[in-house]
């Protein structure tokens, strides 16, 4: 294992390049402090790649990305791109991405650290302690699937359809990571769908219980509608470990489990690929669930934690670093218990910082 990991960094716009410089610094302490060469390359997306080359995401950096063992990506776009043709927006610059990179995984937890209990809408006793992963399956599905139009019916009015599908193929591989990360984690899966009312949910119920029985051993096993999922998230969120579903579900549930926590600042995600079967590899992006919040861009006052944990992430799964990626945790953690605050997740009684102080305390931490 002589050769580096290549990393290709792309902050975007709004607060995406503080967020994202914030993280480098935790980079930089990992290069340093665990003897690991980072082989880091820097890019344009978004709004900032349209500003210099006049498109969301050049040939060239998506290049950059598929020859990246990961990316980490800040966010994209801002009022200043508002009124762009769709095709030069700057979000065409991730769909890019995940399109080219097939990244059809999106992982999103939902994790209560101890000492920020008190900012979810919910009783402590329901999320103390809370750690889920939704699996949205990212790239097919109801968001995708032709035919899909607007038609004009005889009577003049007109009717507006999508379509629901997916393949044995697609189920199956999104069904693989979910038993990977079950196994990684606390060994449970909840497979959710609707196959009481829909065609696609039959198919998704029969190839996920299959591919338990065939490849899911010693791990625990439900299907459940996704109605009765959304409430289950709301009333014990806790039953929970790994909940795998589509493009739409997974939508609805992830925002509702990041909702669990309260604090959109602090929420990370990683979109995989499909596994080389060669090398083992796979492509990964790690973003932070918020956007680039262009209210408070420029003012130091973005939380990074949300950035930070998406570079745990890719630490564990990318790069095989669980351990560093738990010491970051926890560092984070402590520093939250200490009584550490960003504005977005200010609480009673705790101290108000800036997002580079907030930085230079998890810092400190690390090099406890
Ligand atoms: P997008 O469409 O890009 O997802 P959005 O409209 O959903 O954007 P965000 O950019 O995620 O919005 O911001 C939503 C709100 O949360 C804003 O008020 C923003 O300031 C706040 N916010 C988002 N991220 C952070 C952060 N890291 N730290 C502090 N506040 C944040
Ligand atoms: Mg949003």
């Amino acid at each position: 294992m002589a050769s580096n990991k290549k990393l290709l960094v792309l902050p975007g716009d709004g607060i995406g390049p503080e967020v994202v410089g914030e993280t480098l610094r935790i980079v930089d302490w990992m290069a340093k402090k665990r003897s690991v060469s980072f082989d880091i390359e820097e890019g344009l997306v978004g709004g900032a790649a349209y500003d210099a080359h006049g498109t969301a995401l050049t040939d060239e950096t998506m290049t950059d990305a598929t020859h990246a063992d990961a990316v980490l990506f800040g966010a994209v776009g801002g009022p200043k791109y508002d009124d762009l043709p769709f095709e030069l927006k700057p979000e065409r610059g991730l769909l890019r991405l995940r399109k080219e990179m097939d990244l059809f995984a999106n992982l999103r937890p939902a994790m209560v650290f101890p000492s920020m209990v008190e900012n979810s809408s919910l009783k402590p006793e329901l999320v103390s302690g809370l750690d889920i992963m939704i699996l949205r399956e990212l790239t097919g599905g109801v968001y995708f699937c032709e035919p899909r139009g607007i038609e004009d019916l005889p009577d003049g009015s007109k009717r507006g359809f999508d379509t629901q599908a997916y393949t044995t193929p697609e189920i199956e591989r999104i069904g693989r990571v979910a038993f990977d990360l079950a196994r990684k984690r606390r060994g449970k899966v909840t497979s959710v769908e609707k196959a009481n009312v829909m065609m696609s949910g039959v198919l998704w119920r029969q190839v996920m219980t299959a591919l338990h029985a065939s490849e899911g051993e010693g791990l625990e096993y439900e299907n459940m509608f996704a109605d009765n999922c959304a409430m289950q998230l709301v009333r014990t969120p806790k039953q929970f470990d790994v909940i795998v579903t589509d493009n739409l579900f997974g939508d609805i549930l992830s925002d509702c489990a990041a909702m669990l926590t309260g604090s959109l600042g602090m929420l990370p995600s990683a979109s995989l690929g499909a596994e080389d079967p060669t090398t083992g590899k796979r492509h990964a992006l790690y973003e932070p669930v918020h956007g680039s919040a262009p209210d408070i861009a420029g003012k130091g006052m973005a939380n990074p934690i949300a950035e930070m944990l998406s570079f745990a992430m890719l630490l564990r799964y990318s790069f095989d670093m669980g351990e560093d990626a738990d010491l970051l945790e926890k560092a984070i953690d402590n520093v939250l218990a200490g009584g550490m605050r960003t504005a977005d997740i200010m609480a009673t009684g705790k101290a108000k910082v800036s997002t580079a102080t907030m930085t230079d305390s998890i810092l400190k931490e690390l090099d406890k």
